[in-house]
């Protein structure tokens, strides 16, 4: 069984209509999707700007209620679950966002940002000590020292900020990690050590990556399978390198083509 199961998800918005004088229409951001991702795999997820991708993450972690369709977590009906069955669900779920500066709250030291997780999840909420604990080695495993935990946000690098969500992220040891572009706000030197990490973060703690990219490179770096989504649908997907060598959608050509290589990955 699948670990992720998702049918013929859609999202509408309602557009337009304002005080603008803007005729009111519809927005198909995420139109019919069906697919699944599979424990320990990376499914990349690349289409350009505005073709749904957020949107799709973010339902499955029901951070956005779809309009309709269904989504399931290890055989666990996400969109009929109570409060309580969500939150426990979330323990398992997590999401890195693209911007590490406006993902971090400015005013908590790094320490309580990364431990906020367990404090919110548990239900028996782990001692300070054994807390303080975790989160130490939660530091070492993304690359950072433990005299971090007694900073703020600000005085950090964009990649070392990204490195502090993906900290927070892991505390609960989830399953499911939605990554929502989280090195397209990065130089491509530091993009390409967060990429590192992710890969090996997700040997290290058993992970599966819905890995959302507008870049095809960074995409193939890291995935097993590809989805290519345009206009809110799934064109394509499959194996990434066949997809690569033998492109079946016009859009998927065009992709190609529009994004070379970065260095790195060369
Ligand atoms: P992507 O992540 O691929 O850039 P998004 O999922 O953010 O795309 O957006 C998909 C489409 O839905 C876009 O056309 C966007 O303008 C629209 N959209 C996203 N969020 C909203 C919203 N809250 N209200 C109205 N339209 C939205
Ligand atoms: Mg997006």
């Amino acid at each position: 069984m699948p670990l992720v199961e998702l049918r013929r998800l859609s999202k509408t918005y309602q557009a337009g209509g304002g005080i603008f004088g803007q005729a009111a229409h519809e927005v198909h951001a995420v139109n019919g999707v069906s697919l699944d991702i599979h424990a320990g795999e990376t499914l990349g997820l690349v289409g350009e700007s505005g073709c749904g991708k957020s949107t799709l993450g973010r339902m499955i972690l029901r951070l956005i209620e779809p309009t309709s369709g269904s989504v399931n977590f290890d055989g666990q009906d996400v969109l009929a679950a109570s409060a309580g069955e969500l939150r426990r669900l979330r323990r398992h779920m997590q999401i890195i966002f693209q911007d590490p500066y406006a993902s971090l709250n400015p005013r908590m030291r790094i320490e309580d940002i990364v431990t906020e997780p367990l404090v919110i999840h548990e239900e028996r909420r782990p001692s300070r000590p054994a807390m303080h604990e975790g989160a130490v080695a939660m530091m070492q495993a993304v690359g950072l020292d433990e005299a971090a935990l007694r900073r703020y946000p600000h005085e950090f690098s964009g990649g070392q900020r990204q490195r502090i969500g993906i900290a927070r992220a892991l505390m609960l040891r989830p399953r499911l990690i939605v990554c929502d572009e989280p090195v397209s706000a990065l130089d491509v030197s530091v993009g390409a050590q967060i990429v590192n990490l992710l890969k090996q973060l997700q040997q290290e703690f058993g992970l599966t990556y819905l890995f959302i990219s507008h870049s095809m490179p960074v995409v193939r770096y890291l995935s097993d399978r590809i989805a290519v989504m345009s206009r809110g649908e799934i064109v394509e997907l499959g194996d990434c390198e066949q997809i690569i060598a033998n492109p079946a959608h016009e859009y998927t050509r065009t992709l190609l083509a529009a994004t070379p290589e970065p260095e790195f990955m060369t």
